[in-house]
């Protein structure tokens, strides 16, 4: 690539040169099965046993409530598909990614009754909205703990809380969450919980899905009996491997990740000489919408990426789709389709953030021009 600025962490980040250096010796000379058993397969088995030592302590479970899986989509796919156990109802807050709202949209189609819980304008979703579309019957709700577009911070705690108390399981894709929450599944009480690696410095191809023990979750893919026979399929080692050391290191560099992201964002946002940034109750620092009046947001992010500014419009999911982050059009946000993610990451500096944040500046001013 050339020497842009990359301002789209919340669609994937570098792999991290000590994450790489401790899977490499799993795409080598420790290139086994880790389901085979001779002495060969064994030592592939014990780095990904270790991984998911890693992975369970990062998010304070035991190793064998963690399931590995290919990433972020598969995870949420398998958890809301297989947990339902026979009932009827679910619940999916408005302002989740792609992966559980088209989840939803085929629960619908298959006979299942979802309803949705809306945020409030500061892109919150509320113990009290969510108890008020809970039903008896409800088996699931899925609301989660930082939103890709705006970066909102959920109350997970409580708003698991209120699934319970409506005898429902609880299920939060913490995709975004890694690297700007402390994630503890004990203090939540969430009973699912979705990982991916590459969106915080592992590399793509592997995540996971938490599993509450007693929670009733049928398999996700049949064939091989990996995964305690509920996701069949060989392991991805070198993946799995890289995860666990990407999420101890995240999970131990909250505090120090948000204060140094939190510092390249703020400046980033003072630089700015337009547009109105949206704002939320609770926001990790690393994501941040801008709308620009008058400025279609993929015409902007177009004109930016040719002077060398990488940002997005919403998900790089919906990438390509005209219509507006659902998030900012369900929290009410005026002029939705003219907004622009900018999402920064541990590798940004205070120098790239002013050089994008008076790039956009240029280029919104020609858009202007234009206009007049
Ligand atoms: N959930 C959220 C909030 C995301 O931001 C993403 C990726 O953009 C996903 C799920 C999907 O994860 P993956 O890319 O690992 O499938």
């Amino acid at each position: 690539m050339n020497n842009g600025i990359y301002l789209d962490y919340a669609a994937t980040t570098p792999t991290d040169g000590a994450v790489l250096a401790a899977a490499l010796p799993y795409f080598g000379n420790v290139f086994y099965n880790p389901s085979s058993t001779h002495a060969a397969g064994q030592a592939a088995s014990a780095a990904v046993e270790r991984a998911r030592g890693l992975c369970a302590q990062a998010v304070c479970a035991d190793p064998n409530e963690i399931y590995f899986t290919s990433g972020g989509t598969e995870a949420i796919n398998w958890a809301m598909r297989c947990s339902l156990d026979g009932k009827k109802h679910v619940v999916v807050s408005a302002i989740e990614h792609d992966a559980v709202s088209a989840c939803a949209r085929m629960l619908k189609a298959e006979g299942v009754i979802v309803d949705r819980v809306k945020p409030n304008s500061e892109g919150m979703i509320t113990p009290g909205a969510l108890d008020r579309v809970m039903r008896d019957d409800t088996a699931l709700v899925c609301v989660m703990t930082v939103n890709n577009i705006v970066g909102s911070i959920q109350p997970i705690k409580e708003l698991a809380a209120v699934a319970h108390r409506h005898g429902a399981s609880f299920f939060t894709d913490a995709v975004q969450a890694v690297n700007s929450v402390d994630l503890n599944v004990r203090d939540t009480d969430v009973d699912m919980l979705a990982v991916s690696g590459h969106k915080f410095y592992a590399p793509k191809g592997g995540g996971f899905l938490y599993v509450k023990r007693g929670v009733r979750l049928s398999a996700g893919t049949v064939g091989g009996n990996q995964e305690r026979g509920l996701r069949a399929g060989t392991v991805n080692v070198p993946a799995v491997v890289a995860m666990g050391e990407a999420i101890s290191a995240a999970q131990a560099g909250v505090a120090g990740y948000c204060e140094s992201v939190g510092a390249v964002s703020s400046l980033f946002l003072q630089t700015l000489r337009y547009g109105r940034p949206i704002r939320c109750q609770a926001k990790t620092p690393d994501i941040v919408s801008v709308v620009f009046d008058g400025i279609n947001g993929g015409r902007l992010a177009v004109a930016l990426s040719c002077v060398g500014v990488y940002c997005s419009v919403g998900s790089a999911c919906s990438a390509g789709s005209a219509t507006p982050p659902e998030t900012l059009v369900e929290m009410g946000v005026d002029h939705p389709d003219c907004s622009v993610r900018f999402s920064f990451g541990k590798t940004t500096d205070a120098r790239q953030a002013v050089i994008a944040a008076q790039t956009v500046n240029t280029v919104v001013e020609r858009f202007l021009r234009d206009k007049a």
